[in-house]
């Protein structure tokens, strides 16, 4: 999930970490315009102020001026609706801070660079001598002596404030599940280090232990570009195709032997949808809801499970309460097998469902219920 400015931001002031204050408006009319400002576009995508996207203004006129003219653009094919205005911050140096991943060496690596501001990707291209990387060690984090070398590369006097300053990143990368957060201004102003812009990235993995912030940003992201918050689809990979045999497997090597034998059985499958491996009646309730809001057309639908972790009294009672709460009018075909079987054949028994034990046999049939098949 990547974050706004103003969201970032938000985090940033609740870890400790100074930013400029400021108000988010909708429209050039709104009452929380003020002079002077920074008339910021809300875009998830970077290099807002080369594009236009930044405005500073002395005037009330201005910042309405600005907000109007904003609000007509698109940065990087992402219309603008909504703007963060703050207070101008009188700037004496622009660092660049950021922590991120280092894919290769697999740990949390620190960037800093004095030439912080707009151009950090040319610096980074043309001279990258002048970005130090430091990795920090998932544990211990940024240690005393890794900070020093950062101030120090950077020429920051006040090395306790701008230590200070890297413990809070550090402290919210890591409380966040954050694969990004990167600051670019980090300014130097009369009154100390403001972070003037704000990058976070949050490992969406996280959502199950994060589950307020999500539902947090992604309402507040959704309230501006006026779309539906996404659901949490948890570990369910759904992929729509063109046939209508209906298909849902446990997991993924299961699915694309499944996708092959309809194939070879002459029929068509409608979907490609997974459950993510090890999963509970809540994610099989969920994994057929997908497949028949998506399809409601389907002729058949074909599941697919194998009892190793999972536990097929867990599946069946997923699989029935659905059949319960819905009308289920076309045919299904089930096959289960090993862990808990004969608890889960009982409980499809009774709920008037049939159980298949040879995968061969399950496939030809949700074939052959959907008109087509040799
Ligand atoms: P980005 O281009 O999308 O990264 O947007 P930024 O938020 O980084 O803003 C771009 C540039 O605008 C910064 O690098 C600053 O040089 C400038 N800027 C932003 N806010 C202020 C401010 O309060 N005062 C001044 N003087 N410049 C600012
Ligand atoms: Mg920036």
């Amino acid at each position: 999930m990547k974050l706004y400015e103003f969201q970032g931001k938000a985090l940033f002031k609740e870890a400790g970490i100074p930013v400029p204050r400021g108000v988010i408006v909708t429209s050039s009319d709104s009452s929380g315009l003020f002079a002077p400002s920074v008339v910021k576009a809300q875009v998830l995508s970077g290099g807002r102020g080369k594009a236009g996207g930044v405005a500073l203004v002395s005037t009330i006129e201005e910042a309405r001026e600005a907000a109007d003219s904003i609000l007509a653009m698109e940065l990087k094919g992402e219309p603008v609706k909504a703007l963060l205005v703050e207070e101008k911050a009188d700037i004496i140096r622009e660092f660049y801070l950021a922590v991120t991943f280092d894919g290769e060496a697999g740990t949390p690596l620190f960037m800093a660079s004095a030439e912080g501001g707009m151009d950090i990707e040319a610096v980074a291209e043309k001279t990258p001598e002048k970005i130090l990387k430091l990795p920090a060690d998932p544990l211990w984090g940024v240690t005393d002596y890794k900070i020093r070398a950062l101030a120090d590369f950077l020429g920051i006097e006040d090395k306790r404030a701008f230590a200070d300053l890297v413990r809070k990143v550090w402290k919210l990368f890591r409380e966040k599940d954050a694969v990004l957060v990167e600051i670019n201004p980090l300014v130097l102003t009369g009154s100390g280090l403001v972070a003037l812009d704000s990058k976070i990235e949050i490992d969406d993995n996280a959502r199950p232990r994060l589950k307020a912030l999500f539902d947090e940003k992604l309402a507040e992201q959704a309230a501006i570009t006026g779309a539906v918050p996404e659901e949490d689809s948890g570990t369910i990979t759904y992929v729509p195709l063109e046939g209508d045999v209906g298909l849902i497997s446990d997991g993924a090597g299961t699915g694309m032997l499944s996708l092959d034998l309809i194939r070879d059985m002459g029929g068509e499958a409608a979907d490609f949808c997974e459950m993510g491996g090890l999963t509970s009646p809540e994610v099989m309730y969920a994994a057929m809801d997908r497949v028949f809001s998506d399809k409601p057309r389907i002729k058949s639908l074909l599941v697919v499970l194998i009892g190793g972790f999972n536990r097929m009294d867990e599946m069946a009672e997923g699989i029935t309460s659905y059949v319960r709460d819905h009308k289920v009018s076309i045919p299904l075909v089930v096959r289960l097998c090993g862990t808990m079987e004969e608890e889960g054949k009982v409980i499809m028994k009774e709920a008037g469902l049939p159980v298949y034990d040879d995968l061969l046999t399950a496939v030809a049939d949700a074939v052959r219920h959907s008109g087509e098949g040799r």
